[in-house]
């Protein structure tokens, strides 16, 4: 028999008795998060599309859309992939998609569920347009627009009116409009620095709406902003739709940004439940959620509900925890809560959610675009 695999907990269980490492979904600040997503925007005018890189779970997609989302958002075509396979109707690719099995693999799911994708690049609209061609599909294509980040898009000018000329002109591509992300603007710690990037994605993007608009060609739809700047874009007017991923989980370096002047931060629901494993000093320990169990691209993991320790540095199956407080009682064997620098690489180590109430396994979720990477 084999059990290596087995999942971490069981429905019903204690959370004391779940194994280590492992996420801890606490579902009442989750279900928070989500019903908070669509009463944070002024007016319903705003779709909601949320990004399903950061949870990669089906689950937890199926309930964005319950909680009035439009659809979900992918970054690869085989998320797309485990996301329609579990259920999800309506999915945008929010990604340039370039090679030709991916193309593929897309213009395939298009045949079962609602598919768009975005562009920046000539060569590669072709390639889609052969590859819907095929498959006999069509796919709605969005231009994604530079917004001076120096990743992907296009500059809203010629570039720009090319392309959507193009893609309208493709038998099976439908133009469906730009999208504006401006990734780097989301972890700006003030409040004034995202609003002022906001405010430039928004001169960006409805320069380029009025600029397809005086050539003849109509825009449906802007989409972009996450977690960090969606308000602000909404308020400065440049989108019609919104695609937070993190907001739902929350971690250690989103919780950094500030949020004053009325904004209402979302909850951390997420966690890495590890076990101290070894003490072998008053001020150091070791816990057993090292590399392989968390992310720390963007910082440490923060300890929970134990002031007097901090998790200084990461090994692959260790984590280092330093106590300033060196009576602090934790032993060997007690098992603490961790925030996660980063929600979306860390979820993608993990094959499930053990979803929690009050200290009790509620359920069970699969993680089951986690590695889809492709
Ligand atoms: C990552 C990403 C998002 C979501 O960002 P969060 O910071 O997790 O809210 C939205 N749109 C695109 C295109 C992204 O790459």
């Amino acid at each position: 028999m084999i059990l290596h695999r087995q999942p971490p907990a069981h429905p019903g269980m204690s959370i004391a008795d779940v194994d280590t490492p492992s996420l801890l979904l606490d579902l009442d600040a989750f279900e928070r998060n989500l019903r908070q997503l669509p009463a944070s925007l002024p007016s319903n005018r705003t779709r909601v599309r949320p990004h399903a890189k950061s949870h990669k779970c089906p689950q937890i997609a199926l309930r964005q859309i319950s909680a009035g989302a439009a659809g979900i958002c992918c970054q690869k075509v085989s998320e797309a992939e485990a996301m329609a396979e579990g259920g999800v109707r309506d999915i945008h690719v929010a990604n340039e998609i370039v090679g030709e099995s991916k193309l593929a693999a897309l213009a395939q799911l298009a045949r079962d569920v609602r598919i768009s994708v975005c562009a920046d690049d000539a060569r590669n609209v072709e390639r889609l347009e052969a590859a819907a061609a095929r498959a006999d599909v069509s796919l709605s294509v969005f231009v994604e627009l530079d917004l001076g980040t120096q990743r992907c898009g296009v500059t809203p000018g010629e570039p720009l009116l090319t392309l959507a000329r193009k893609i309208a002109a493709s038998p099976h591509l439908r133009f469906a409009g730009l999208q504006a992300y401006f990734g780097s603007a989301q972890h700006r710690r003030t409040v004034e620095e995202r609003r002022s990037a906001a405010a430039s994605t928004a001169q960006t993007a409805n320069s380029a709406r009025a600029l397809l608009a005086a050539h003849g060609i109509a825009c449906p739809l802007i989409t972009g902003g996450g977690t960090g700047t969606y308000l602000f874009d909404v308020e400065s007017g440049g989108l019609d739709e919104v695609q937070p991923g993190s907001y739902v989980l929350m971690d250690a370096d989103y919780a950094r940004n500030e949020t004053t002047g009325g904004l209402r931060p979302f909850e951390q629901s997420l966690f890495v439940w590890t076990t101290l494993m070894s003490r072998p000093a008053p001020g150091f320990g070791a816990v057993d959620a090292g590399l392989k169990a968390l992310s720390i691209d963007s910082g440490m993991p923060l300890v929970c509900g134990n002031p007097g320790v901090d998790y200084v540095r990461a090994a692959d199956e260790h984590g280092v925890l330093r106590f300033t407080d060196p009576g602090c009682p934790l032993a060997v064997g007690d098992k603490i809560k961790l925030i996660p620098g980063h929600c979306d690489p860390t979820v993608n180590l993990h094959d499930w959610f053990v979803c929690c109430r009050n200290d009790r396994v509620e359920a069970l979720w699969p993680i089951t675009a986690r590695g889809a990477i492709r």
